[in-house]
């Protein structure tokens, strides 16, 4: 039982009844998906591009818009890809550690933008599930010169929470900020790899010359409009996965972990200190199949896993499994 990677438990919720011929090579730039997913936060077609999974869009930023010379920052811990991306397009990363609370510290941030072009923000954040607040990037627009990207891949669990998404500063006309989202998560559609990123026209301009001519294929993009077009099933799945991530992060603390406060489809656990992260993993795995993923790399924050929120019955057994590994 796979709770490692952010996916959704739920399978086929919409069906495809026409699927497109493929003699042709798709639409290069995705129209009808732009002018579907810009009508619903009043944008324009030109403000968006459309992706390969919102990955090929995290390096296609690194290589659109940071000089040779020029560094790559972002913040600690974070999703993996921000590094991955600057370091196989030959540029260094900087990464500002998340203070105890998860929040920034902006001297140490701005201090880190120095000879950086890009910034790579993410909320709510992969792994700690936390939300940035808009005044905190209200501050990093105004002050930063180079481009902003606030990577909001869990984006529609905070909607459903009514937290605002850095959308409203492009509505507003910001014009050094690029927001990620992607069908990956509560769109259920990991498998089809579609993504998309809002930004300036001019800045979305760049990025469609950059990107490779057929990035989204033709099946992907049918999917992606059914499953757009479906908005009510996402968002009923969407309510079901915070209400059981609240009855985890209830429990996980009645078993004496610290759980830190999470905007999207995981939690953030950090296990009681007499036991190790490493051994509950494998145990998980060893006696009942569960597969969740251990945070190592976070020093202040030793022995933390992170655990996708699944199919109530797959949480039941999760929780049920790890009670009888903690003390
Ligand atoms: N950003 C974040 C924060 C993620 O957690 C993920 C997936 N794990 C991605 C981007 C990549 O998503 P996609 O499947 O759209 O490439």
């Amino acid at each position: 039982m796979f709770l490692d990677a952010n996916e959704s438990p739920f399978a086929d919720t919409v069906q495809i009844d026409a699927w497109p011929s493929f003699n042709r090579y798709p639409d290069p730039t995705a129209d009808e998906l732009r002018d579907a997913i810009a009508a619903r936060y009043g944008l324009q077609r030109g403000n968006l591009i459309m992706g390969n999974g919102s990955d090929e869009l995290i390096d296609l930023l690194v290589r659109s818009f940071v000089r040779p010379d020029r560094k790559v920052a972002g913040l600690s811990p974070s999703y993996g890809m921000y590094r991955v991306a600057a370091e196989t397009n030959g540029r260094v990363y900087a990464a500002v550690r998340l203070q105890d609370d998860c929040s920034v510290d902006e001297d140490t941030l701005f201090s880190a933008l120095e000879g950086a072009d890009l910034l790579f923000l993410c909320s709510p954040n992969n792994p700690t599930g936390t939300v940035l607040p808009l005044s905190f990037l209200e501050r990093v627009l105004r002050r930063f010169p180079g481009c902003a990207v606030v990577d909001e891949a869990y984006g529609e669990f905070a909607d459903a929470a009514g937290i605002p998404s850095a959308i409203e500063f492009l509505k507003r006309g910001a014009r050094n900020l690029i927001v990620l989202r992607t069908f990956s998560k509560a769109f259920a559609g990991a498998g089809i790899r579609l993504g998309y990123g809002m930004a300036d026209a001019g800045v979305i301009d760049v990025l469609l010359r950059t990107k490779a001519p057929y990035n989204v294929n033709a099946l992907t993009q049918a999917a992606g409009l059914v499953l757009w077009k479906n908005r009510e099933v996402m968002e009923n799945t969407v309510r079901l996965l915070i209400a059981e991530r609240e009855r985890i992060a209830e429990e996980c603390r009645r078993l004496g972990c610290r759980v830190f406060p999470s905007a999207a489809n995981f939690l953030l656990l950090q296990l009681p200190e007499t036991v190790s992260a490493r051994k509950i993993c494998d145990d998980l795995l060893q006696r009942d199949r569960i597969v969740i993923r251990r945070f190592e790399a976070i020093p202040a924050w030793k022995n933390t896993v992170r655990v996708s929120v699944g199919l109530p019955d797959q949480n039941d057994l999760f929780l049920r499994s790890l009670s009888r590994l903690l003390p």
